[in-house]
């Protein structure tokens, strides 16, 4: 949505680093849910792994080009009413039938386009596209990573209703900067997710359970540390306003590994996802992929294959209709 983009640049914020999981984050938690995969499909991921760690930023770069970009890094579940994260019906056409698809679209979508791109990437390993497969892993890692917010979850999605603003950058930006080189990401091995739908609920239901604590706690502790609340530093050739050193680490340990947490969960869940996809779709070989460029004709008639072959299958599972 704009309005997160004009509240950036009304606080002399860019944008770049205001209303999302900071680059530094999301370049993160993509590299090392690389490692976590397992030996059939570590090697093509990396292979390209300066792609899968840089891609990571590329659907926020998009976020100001394209306006059916902005609603698929959050959804504003209390809109909804109270306890409407219990009540949101968890697949699409259920939701937009009870909501309409305009103010599901309105007030974001993150969850369902978690599972959008998980098919799409299916299909990218069914087509056995290089580029496809590493373009939307990318991109499906930074949708899981913006879920894992606590604040892509909520209206008050910058403190702006508590008098709060900037703490939505202070949460996923400068706390991940200041503090992250100590965190533990040791997340175990990818494991395949059952139903992707609802593993991206409980992702989002988890982040929404933590925004009192990221609100209530950094208002508790303004109230106490005000006088040294900011600081300048000076990045590059410019002086900016930051949450102090001392700001910051007091929020970040009253916050108990919170973030520490969101990002372990970011890297085990793209991993997952990553890897269900690949099993979902036959576990093709990814060695051969490594040096295949296929020509358009090629990927042209891949797809056409994987389309037909799509369609027989709907037709002995008429059942199956939760995409
Ligand atoms: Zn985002």
């Amino acid at each position: 949505m704009i309005k997160r983009t004009v509240v950036c640049i009304l606080l002399g914020i860019s944008p770049f680093l205001c209303g999302f999981w900071g680059f530094f984050a999301h370049q993160r938690i993509n590299r090392l849910a690389v490692f976590i995969l397992p030996p059939e499909m570590i090697g093509f991921y990396k292979t390209n792994i300066n792609y899968i760690t840089e891609a990571a930023v590329n659907p926020d770069r998009r976020r100001f080009s394209s306006p059916d970009e902005a609603p698929r890094h959050y959804i504003d579940i209390d809109h909804y009413g109270d306890s409407a994260i219990n009540k949101m019906p968890r697949f699409w056409k259920d939701a937009a039938e009870k909501y309409s698809e305009d103010t599901l679209k309105a007030y974001g979508i993150v969850p369902w386009h978690i599972n959008t791109m998980y098919y799409r990437l299916k299909d990218a390993f069914l087509i056995g596209d290089p580029e496809s497969i590493l373009r939307i892993s990318a991109e499906l890692g930074h949708y899981v990573a913006d879920a894992h917010v606590p604040l892509h979850t909520t209206e008050n999605y910058n403190g702006q209703l508590t008098g709060q603003e900037g703490i939505h950058a202070f949460w996923e930006s400068r706390l991940p900067e200041l503090f992250s080189d100590e965190y533990d990401f040791f997340v175990g091995k990818a494991s395949h997710i059952n139903n992707v739908q609802i593993s991206a609920w409980e992702a989002v239901e988890s982040a929404h359970e933590a925004v009192d604590s990221v609100l209530l706690l950094e208002k508790e502790l303004s109230d106490h540390l005000s006088s040294s609340k900011y600081s300048f530093e000076t990045k590059g050739r410019q002086t900016v306003k930051v949450y102090s050193q001392e700001y910051a680490l007091a929020y970040h340990n009253i916050l108990k590994g919170m973030v520490e947490r969101q990002m372990r969960g970011s890297i085990k869940m793209i991993g997952d996802l990553w890897y269900t996809a690949w099993v979902d779709a036959g576990q093709p070989d990814l060695k051969k992929l490594i040096d295949y460029k296929p020509t358009e004709e090629e990927l042209k008639r891949k797809r056409e294959e994987v389309e037909a072959w799509k369609k027989e299958q709907i037709k002995s599972r008429s059942h199956e209709t939760d995409f």
